[in-house]
């Protein structure tokens, strides 16, 4: 049994399932992510997922194309179900039970949200992943990931990135930036450390939902965050 934290809340961002490719969805990053969850549950920790939709559509995006904005960020919560849907099969895949709760109703597809049920869900061991952001326009799953964290009560909020945390200015610009190890969310939204959105950060820092900044590719890295070893990627408290 994992001692530090009892139950996460994965988030992971759409892009992060493209892998190799420039759109959609790679099915050995999709089996290799889902063989990390899996561990984690194993183990005895609560796994709770939240997967944006970047690798499909973004709103804003759309927006800029000319699509109405919220018939936008609508085809953008749609692409996180697709995102969800797939995690769910690669997940049941390995063995585990995996449910897809969406905050928009697909009743075919995947149940409506309900925290107290997610809660039930996941102290039952299976693994829970919520679809379709926070169901309204104009939000991120950053923004749905921070939410549901707090609504289910999780001990930890990770988010998994392409770098291993949050850097003082941009490390791909900058070979001098330097990586904060714990960082205060004051700091982080004062300083705007663009990682999560604002809207997300300050959910976070007002019901006071810990997050852990990471890079997801590290092999092993979520299992030692969990089990509270050290590892490169940055806690925001
Ligand atoms: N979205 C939304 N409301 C939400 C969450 C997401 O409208 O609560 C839409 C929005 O258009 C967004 C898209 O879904 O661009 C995909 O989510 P996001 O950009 O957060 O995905 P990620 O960048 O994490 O892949």
């Amino acid at each position: 049994m994992n001692q530090n934290y009892k139950r996460i809340l994965l988030k992971l961002s759409g892009e992060a399932l493209m892998g190799q490719y420039e759109f959609g969805i790679d099915s050995d990053v999709l089996a290799q992510t889902a063989t990390e969850v899996v561990k984690q549950q194993q183990s005895g920790t609560q796994v709770a997922l939240v997967i944006g939709g970047g690798n499909i559509f973004r709103g804003a995006g759309l927006a800029q194309g000319g699509i109405d904005r919220v018939s936008a960020d609508q085809m953008g919560m749609l692409a996180t179900v697709m995102n969800a849907l797939a995690m769910q099969d690669a997940i049941k895949k390995q063995g585990v039970n995996c449910r897809v709760m969406s905050a928009l109703k697909i009743d075919q597809l995947g149940e409506e949200y309900s925290a107290l049920k997610a809660r039930e869900f996941l102290s039952e061991g299976e693994v829970v992943i919520f679809a379709a952001g926070t169901g309204n326009p104009y939000f991120t799953t950053d923004t749905a990931a921070s939410l549901r964290a707090i609504e289910i009560e999780a001990d930890l909020l990770l988010k998994a990135t392409k770098v291993d945390g949050i850097y003082d200015s941009d490390p791909m610009k900058n070979p001098d930036a330097k990586r904060y190890d714990q960082l205060g969310f004051d700091e982080a939204i004062a300083k705007e450390l663009g990682v999560m959105d604002l809207t997300a950060m300050v959910l976070c820092r007002e019901n006071k939902m810990p997050l852990c900044v990471f890079n997801m590719f590290e092999t092993g890295a979520l299992d030692k965050i969990v089990n509270g070893d050290k590892v490169s990627g940055t806690l925001v408290i």
